[in-house]
Parts: structure tokens; C-alpha cells; sequence
């Protein structure tokens, strides 16, 4: 019993494990990240009203803030439907083809969706 793994189940347990404690730290980093954004900007709105020459300054600032908020929420996302897939039992299947997701992408980014092939289709022009 040391040959290919079977190829519609790429993953071992331990791979399982192992993208299961990388998805609950980016999970928990990504939680920190929004708090202390928000945070970051109410600080910001609050000298915004006490010092209207930044103001300027000020509203790029909470734009640059959105920005970050926006991405790290849409990653969390990603990040607990890919928990809630180790848990069901349908985690490293392609949402769009049902293929299995190589390995190494699993590894690399286990937030990953969809195989490579149905991720450049869809991001094609
Ligand atoms: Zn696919």
C-alpha cells in the first residue's frame, strides 16, 4: 500500500488536519484584521471632526480602510465555507466541475473553490 493515492481523493487525512489548522489561523487573522480596521477608522472619523484641515487625507484613509475591510471580509468568507466543506465531507472537490483540486493548490490556498482550469475559464475576458 504505497502507490498513487486514489485520484478522486488527492488528500490524506493529515492534509485534511493540516488544512484545517492553516483555515482556522487565517480565519482568526483575518477577525483581527476588520476589528482593528474598524477600530482604525472610527479613530480616524473621530479626529476627522475634530480637525477638518486632514479631512482630505482623512477620507482616503477610511477608503483605504474599505478596500482592506472588503477584501478581508470576502476572504473570511471563503475561509469558513472552506471549514464548513472539511466538515461536510466535500472539502478539495472543484465547485464547478467536481474534479478534485490539486494538492498542492489546496495546500498553498485552501480557501480555493475551484481546480485551476475552471478558475482561469471563469476569470478569463
Ligand atoms: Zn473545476
Amino acid at each position: 500500500m504505497n502507490g498513487m493515492p486514489p485520484r478522486e481523493s488527492p488528500l490524506g487525512p493529515g492534509d485534511l488536519e493540516e488544512a484545517a489548522a492553516k483555515l482556522s489561523d487565517q480565519r482568526d487573522r483575518l477577525r483581527a484584521e476588520i476589528a482593528t480596521a474598524r477600530e482604525t477608522e472610527s479613530a480616524l472619523r473621530r479626529d476627522c471632526a475634530l480637525d477638518a484641515a486632514d479631512v482630505g487625507a482623512t477620507t482616503l484613509a477610511i477608503e483605504e480602510l474599505h478596500t482592506r475591510i472588503d477584501a478581508a471580509t470576502a476572504l473570511l468568507e471563503r475561509t469558513l465555507a472552506a471549514l464548513t466543506r472539511i466538515q461536510d465531507g466535500t472539502f478539495g472537490a472543484c465547485a464547478t466541475c467536481g474534479a478534485p483540486i490539486a494538492r498542492e493548490r489546496l495546500m498553498a490556498m485552501p480557501h480555493a473553490e475551484r481546480c485551476v482550469a475552471c478558475t482561469e475559464r471563469q476569470s478569463g475576458p
